[in-house]
């Protein structure tokens, strides 16, 4: 899918409006969440504009799935969640509670988190 004109996430990883981008690899960069319920909460975002988890992974669609894996080990090492362990999170949809219609992936450290998520 093309880069959306009214999506906040094509526009920061389009670098049209500032945000720290804390790593970048070829298809996702990483950002602070700008509401953190973690000590740690990033947000790996796809440079290619999907509307959600549902839209990835056409017949001529390569989104980087081990770059995804790596990218997430090497945040793990670098926030020092490695040992200790963190959560990822893919919202999809209403019932999922997606409220940003852009692919992007929770990784939150820091804390223990609890099971069932709520
Ligand atoms: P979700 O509810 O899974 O769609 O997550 C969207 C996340 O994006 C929320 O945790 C928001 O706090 C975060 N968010 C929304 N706008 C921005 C922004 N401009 N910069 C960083 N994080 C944002
Ligand atoms: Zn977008």
């Amino acid at each position: 899918m093309k880069e959306q004109e009214d999506c906040i996430f094509c526009k920061i990883a389009g670098k049209k409006m500032p945000a720290d981008i804390i790593k970048e690899t070829d298809n996702f960069i990483a950002i602070e969440d700008l509401n953190p319920v973690a000590p740690v909460h990033l947000l790996i975002i796809s440079k290619k504009h999907y509307d959600s988890l549902l839209d990835v992974g056409g017949k001529d669609d390569n989104i980087g799935g081990n770059e995804i894996f790596a990218l997430i080990g090497e945040l793990a090492r670098e926030f020092n969640a490695w040992e200790r362990g963190f959560r990822t999170v893919i919202n999809t949809k209403n019932d999922g509670g997606q409220t940003v219609k852009h692919l992007h992936i929770h990784f939150m450290a820091g804390r223990r988190f609890g099971w069932p998520p709520g």
